[in-house]
């Protein structure tokens, strides 16, 4: 049988290694893992607690619609009950949309080096994939998806733009302005919808920051996607959710499965949204210990991206197989991003004190030990 040969192209979804398979491989007894911007402080205890409490009440069906949380998600967010829709995961209603709005032959515009989840769902969906560069800081080139847009939107049935703000891996926030610019020319633009993905919003301290929500009402075109997986610590309950225009917020209870989001996860949901101490301590460390480890590197003169997430993206200037291997076998789990382009540079989450010192003190022994690459290529 043959299959469509955007399929054979694929390649999963690279996770993180999971601490278990580290510790069995590498015979440790003691393995962090920094590799996929997860909650250091654990669970929100809130969502904890909650959870023990209705455990005892899984062998019943979930509420199909979340309606409890979804109402608690409208009323934070100042919007109407049916702006806003759950999902198992944000990645989950990445690809509903996909599968709404793109039809094969149809096109999703995304931005290279910047979170794949966009274009595995549209190749699974057997849709084109229109990857605009990144400019030479590394950011996100809105004015070039704006030429890309102008010139081929027909022509290439472009459906869905994607914009990660920040982006994962690099952590870099896109200037306000230019996010009103794009959306000021695309976001009334019925031919299209552009999906601002905020699942690092709580870690951005930027005082030029601002959510995508506000502008709601004046884009119609417009989705922001936000998840409980980093900030909130439930990225293991699967839980996300976009503030979308009532329309696609149809369409998506239309196309998903009955029971998407688990009973868990929306009592666990409804729990964190109150849990501000938690997302405070949250910020907090995640705030004190990027300056370390942003001192640690600086001092080191190792360059590293400005990010404004939980992780740093860092240059080792060396071969990545070593790198990897350096790292796991000192009992560290990292995410090389050479899958998004970056040949030379690793992904770290920023976690607890005690791992990020632990982290850095491999770090600086991984430049000691391992020679660097010639300077082509990096
Ligand atoms: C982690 C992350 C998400 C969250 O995905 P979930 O499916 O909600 O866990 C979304 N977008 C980006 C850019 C991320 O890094």
């Amino acid at each position: 049988m043959s299959i469509n040969p955007l399929l054979e192209s694929m390649t999963p979804y690279r996770p993180g290694r999971s601490i278990e398979s580290v510790k069995r491989q590498y015979q440790l007894s003691q393995v962090i893992k920094l590799a996929s911007n997860e909650n250091p402080l654990g669970p929100s205890p809130k969502a904890l607690a909650a959870i023990a409490k209705y455990a005892a009440e899984s062998h019943l069906y979930p509420d199909g619609s979340s309606s409890e949380l979804t109402e608690k998600l409208a009323s934070h967010h100042q919007v109407p009950y049916d702006h806003i829709c759950l999902g198992n995961g944000s990645d989950e209603l990445f690809d509903q949309l996909i599968r709404i709005y793109v039809d094969p032959g149809e096109a999703v515009l995304v931005s290279q080096g910047a979170f794949n989840a966009y274009a595995l769902s549209a190749l699974a969906h057997r849709a084109s994939v229109i990857e605009v560069p990144l400019r030479s800081d590394f950011q996100i080139d809105l004015e070039a998806f704006d030429h890309v847009l102008r010139t081929r939107l027909k022509e290439n049935k472009i459906r869905l733009v994607f914009i990660p703000n920040i982006n994962n891996p690099t952590g870099l926030l896109l200037p306000y302005q230019e996010i009103v610019n794009f959306l000021e020319k695309w976001g009334r633009n019925p031919e299209v919808l552009i999906v601002i993905d905020e699942a690092y919003h709580h870690f951005i301290s930027s005082s030029q920051y601002r959510s995508a929500c506000q502008f709601q009402k004046e884009f119609p075109s417009l989705i922001v996607s936000r998840t409980f997986s980093k900030s909130y610590g439930l990225a293991g309950l699967r839980l996300g959710y976009l503030i979308a225009p009532s329309q696609v917020c149809t369409y998506i209870h239309r196309v998903r499965k009955p029971f998407n989001v688990n009973r868990l996860a929306q009592k666990a949901g409804l729990a964190a949204l109150d849990d501000h101490d938690f997302l405070e301590r949250s910020q907090q460390l995640i705030r004190q210990e990027k300056v370390k480890i942003r001192d640690f590197l600086a001092e080191h003169q190792i360059s590293f991206l400005p990010s404004e997430g939980n992780f740093y993206m860092i240059n080792m200037k060396r071969d990545l197989k070593l790198v990897e291997e350096f790292f796991l076998k000192h009992g560290v789990i990292i995410r090389p991003v050479d899958n998004y382009g970056f040949t030379t540079w690793i992904r770290v989450s920023v976690g607890l004190p005690e791992e990020n010192t632990k982290m850095l003190l491999v770090l600086e022994e991984c430049f000691r030990k391992i020679e660097e690459l010639p300077d082509h290529r990096y």
